[in-house]
Formats: structure tokens, sequence, C-alpha cells
């Protein structure tokens, strides 16, 4: 049988399936006699003190690695002594005479049942966690410990409905072969996991834990996202050659973590890191890297309402503490295309990518824009700031957006509060900017080419359209001219640039953007290990002589055949 679902992280995996479920029975509709009661009640309590043990426990494991996520343990103990619900199930077991799990399930799905008929979508989030809470009460009711998934024996692939921080608190990542989840999209808690620690993930697969069983051998194949299970030897034998050089490659690579980026001859190369929250799961890696290259802030603006200006500064400050003199790139707001949230209102447009985004969408709601940018300049105190403007497309976008940050900058100094000093550049990622790249370097401190937006805008290939992915060619000869031209320009003007999207973390393509002049580089956790590999093996010379061979090339699969090789 092969289960389908969206890949994550990367690689292949063959191992035994550990299936992860914290389902539990719907107790049985008993009643007890009335001298029972008293006895109930006591354990009843007795229940509630466990669990507010056992959350502050999880809060401190979690809270290690992520304060927000922290959070939700508090959230979680407020249910459990929720004055309401303290009242209800206690008068069910003395008044009804109904047993206490039952008292606790059904005074519970009273409240979940309200919640179901309400269409806010921020009441639907707070009944998963009254449901979380009645799933650890009706454990303990049944003296059963927590299972979580720090205390695995041997290397398995993870089959879950849906991984939460609570689950993962603690996880040996050597452990875990694969992880296949039933819910999760790519920003899932269960994908960032997989991404960060370079693991295989096959996401939302439909009636997973229906299909499987715990000790089943699985094939797991992150980059098509199928799961076969029970593989006939054929196929388990490819997939042990592939999982068993997936591994080795990763120690291989691992073993360059520890290591500067530098080449050869001796050159260093700045390795940033990209981050997508300002969670742990990425942070952890801070000590391997020189800066983060982009910080894409756009996970704060994904809820149904805006976050405060405080809420903001406390996620950046965070960033920055970590990083210290180390430079942090915080990207504004990139909103629109694909990103479409809930608070934002947007017009239906024909071309959502070629419309109300990034920069535009900021200039055009100032209001967000400004409050974004106080939060950013109050954090600068903490650390070493650089804001950086995406999908800037002329130097009016620059100079609006310049005014913006000088005028939030002017008012932060009247209220006397206190700032750092911090740098203003842009992504290069429209071919317009790209061009004009020697005016723009005087306007700007740096520049980060964003390869990811460039390719689709200059290849006319919607990045999301899986049915024009031949003609999105991160390779084609163009991207290289124009990597040049950019590299060369900021150069003259002696301003950084950098390359913050995928093509900077992809190890065949490392040798020539060195060639063309970048001397940083940006990259998710996952891929520093293998790009500082593919530096350290490489000469100045070299990669100078790589990147004339691939401006002389006339297509993408020519380059991409001569880089592979
Ligand atoms: C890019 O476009 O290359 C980039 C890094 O930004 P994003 O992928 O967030 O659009
Ligand atoms: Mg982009």
């Amino acid at each position: 049988m092969v289960l389908q679902g969206k890949g994550a992280g990367a690689g292949t995996a063959l191992g035994k399936l550990y299936i992860y479920s914290e389902k539990y029975n719907v107790p049985a509709e008993s009643v007890i006699r009335a001298d029972e009661c008293q006895s109930h009640l006591d354990r009843y309590n007795k229940i509630k003190k466990e669990a507010l043990c056992e959350l502050d426990k999880l809060k401190s494991s979690v809270q290690k690695a992520d304060i927000a996520k922290g959070a939700i343990f508090d959230a979680h103990k407020e249910i459990v002594e929720d004055i309401i619900l303290n009242e209800e199930i206690p008068a069910k077991i003395q008044k009804e005479f109904w047993s206490g799990d039952r008292a606790i399930y059904h005074v519970y799905e009273t409240v979940l049942n309200a919640f179901k008929k309400t269409p806010d979508p921020l009441i639907a989030e707070r009944a998963a966690d009254f449901d979380d809470v009645r799933a650890l009460l009706l454990r303990l009711w049944n003296g059963q410990k927590s299972k979580g998934l720090s205390g695995l024996k041997e290397p398995v692939i993870i089959a879950a409905g849906e991984l939460k921080p609570s689950d993962t608190a603690g996880l040996d990542r050597e452990k875990v072969l694969a992880i296949l989840t039933e819910t999760g999209g790519v920003t899932s808690h269960a994908a960032i996991i997989a991404k960060s620690y370079g693991i295989p993930a096959v996401l939302g697969i439909n009636e997973l834990l229906n299909n499987v069983t715990h000790g089943q051998v699985a094939a797991v194949d992150a980059e098509k996202g199928t799961v076969v299970l029970d593989p006939d030897t054929e196929t388990a034998a490819q997939f042990n050659k592939k999982s068993g050089a997936f591994r080795r490659d990763k120690q291989d690579a691992a073993f360059f973590m520890e290591r500067e980026g530098r080449t050869l001859c001796g050159v260093k190369i700045d390795i940033g890191l990209n981050i997508v929250n300002a969670g742990n799961e990425e942070l952890c890696v801070e000590r391997y890297v020189d800066s983060v290259g982009l910080f894409r802030t756009e996970f704060l603006f994904m809820g149904n309402t805006l976050p405060s200006e405080e809420e903001q500064f406390s996620s950046y400050r965070k960033v920055l503490e970590c990083f210290g003199k180390r430079q942090v790139t915080l990207r504004t707001l990139d909103i629109g295309g694909d990103k479409q949230v809930p608070w934002a209102g947007f017009k239906r447009e024909d071309n959502p990518f070629l419309g109300n985004r990034g920069i535009r969408f900021c200039l055009s709601n100032p209001e967000i824009f400004k409050t974004q940018i106080r939060a950013a300049l109050r954090a600068s105190y903490y650390g070493n700031l650089a804001i950086m403007l995406p999908m800037v497309g002329s130097l009016e976008d620059i100079r609006a957006a310049k005014a913006v940050i000088a005028e939030v900058n002017a008012q932060l100094k009247k209220e006397k509060i206190q700032t750092g000093a911090f740098k203003i550049g842009i992504m290069v990622e429209i071919p317009s900017i790209a061009l004009i790249s020697g005016l723009t370097a005087k306007e700007v401190d740096f520049a980060s080419i964003g390869s990811n937006d460039l390719c689709q805008y200059l290849c006319a290939a919607d990045r999301m359209n899986s049915d024009v992915q031949n003609y999105y060619q991160q390779y084609h000869p163009a991207m290289w001219k124009l990597i040049k031209e950019t590299v060369t320009a900021f150069a003259q003007e002696v301003k950084p640039v950098s390359i913050c999207g995928e093509l900077g973390s992809d190890p065949a393509a490392v040798p020539a953007l060195i060639g063309l002049g970048l001397r940083k580089l940006s990259m998710g956790a996952a891929s520093v290990a293998p790009v500082k590999r593919a530096i350290a093996g490489l000469s100045i010379e070299k990669a100078q002589e790589i990147a004339q061979k691939v401006l002389d090339l006339p297509t993408a699969d020519e380059i991409k055949r001569y880089l592979i090789r």
C-alpha cells in the first residue's frame, strides 16, 4: 500500500513505524453508589494536582527552547482550574452519581460543543486547548503515564495524528528516521522540526493512523511525499541503499557543522541563517553561523488578528539578543502573493504575485508598517539590527520606505525610547531593481538576493504552480547574469551583498556563487553543514573558473549538468 501526503524536509528513510497517539477511550456511562462519591471527588482533585505538575514540567522543558511556547501550558493550567468546570464536574459526581471520568468527559464535551457552533476561528483554536486538557485528565484518571517522544529506544519512523510542541519536547533527533502526520502543512510544528533537523517527513496523510500498525515497516520518500507500507524486498533494498547514503551523507556533512565557512585557500565565507520564526528549533544552531541573513517575520502575522507592537518587539528582541553582536537581518512584512492572511482583507487580485505584496502592502498600510518598524527599532537596542525591505522594484520604493523608517525613528527619539544603530537594505528579487543595482547600491547599506522570487519574476513562472515548474529555472543563464550584475554593482560601492534564496543553500550552486563574488550565503539550518562542506573543498580560483563556465553555458539544463558533475 502506498500513502500520499506532502513531503517536507529531505531524503528517504526505511524503518519500523512507531505509532504515537494520545487518543483515549470514551469512558463508559457508569453510575456510582452514593458512598463512592467522596472517593471519586478526591480522585478528581488528585489528578488535577498531577495535571498542574505535569503542565509545569512541560512548560519548563519547552520554555528552555522557546518562551512563547511555554505560554500554551499556562493556558492549559487555567483550564484545569476553571471555576465553572470545577463546579460542574463535582456536581455531576455528587448529584447525578456519575463516575469521575464520565463527568470529566461530558462536562468538557458540553464546552467543546458550544465552541464548535461558533464560526470564530480563534474560539475554535481555544477548543483544541480544552480537548488537550480533557485528554490529559482522562489519561491521569486511568493512571497512564505521559508518553511524549523523549524516551524512544531505537531509531523509528514516527506516525502521529499531529505533533505538538509538548510531544516533541526532549525528542532525541538521532532516534527519528522520519516523521509522518495526518495533519500539518509546511508551516506546522512537525514541518519545522523536520526541516531544522534535516529529517525526511510526509505530512497531511489522510487516515494515516487507520492504515498503519505499530512496528510495521515503511519506506518514506520526502521528495515525492510517499510512504510505501510493507515494501517488497526489492523496494526495501532500494530504500535501504538510498536512506543509508542519505544518513552517511548527513553524518559526513555534520562534521563540517562546527567549522567556519572558509575556502581551501583561506577566504572566509559568511554563513547566515534563514529563520521562519523565533523558535528554538531554529535558533539552536546559532553558534554555527555568523549572522541571521533572513528573519522572515511573516509567522507573527499569520493569525486572525494583527500582532501588537509588544508581541513583535519581544520576538525581535529575542533573536537580536540571541545573536549579540552578529547581524540579524530582519525582513519587514512580506505578505500578499501566496501569503494571504485573514485580518488584511485583501481584495481579490487576478495576479497576486504581481499585486499588493511585500513593501507595496506596507506602504499602502502605513500604520501596520510603522508598528513593525517601531518594534524593530526598539529591539535594535539589544543587538545588531539590519532592516531588509522585500519586493522592492524601484528607487521610489526604497525612498518611501526609508522615509517611514526615519519618521518612526524620530518619533522614538522624541519619546526618549532607546534604540541602537541599524542598517537598511533590500531584497533583490524583482529584475527591475537588479538591473539598476548601480543606482540601488548608492541608496542602501546592503542587499540580499532573493533567488526564489527573482527566478519567478525573471522566468515568468509562478513558483507555486507545479504545472510550470519546468519553466521555473533557478539555473537559467539569465539568473547567473543578473546575480553577477548585482554583485559587481554592490562591490563597486563597497556595500555587502548576500543571497538568501534557496539557490544559496544548494551545494551544487555554491562554487559558482562564490566565483561570481558572493561572500555571504544565508540558508535554513539543515543546509549549513552541506554548504560549509562545499565551501571547504573549493579555492577561489576554481570557483571563478566554474562561474565563468556557467556564464558561458547557454541553457539551464547544461548549467545544471555541469555544476552537478
Ligand atoms: C526569496 O524570494 O528568495 C526569498 C528568500 O524570500 P521568500 O522565499 O520568503 O519569498
Ligand atoms: Mg521573496
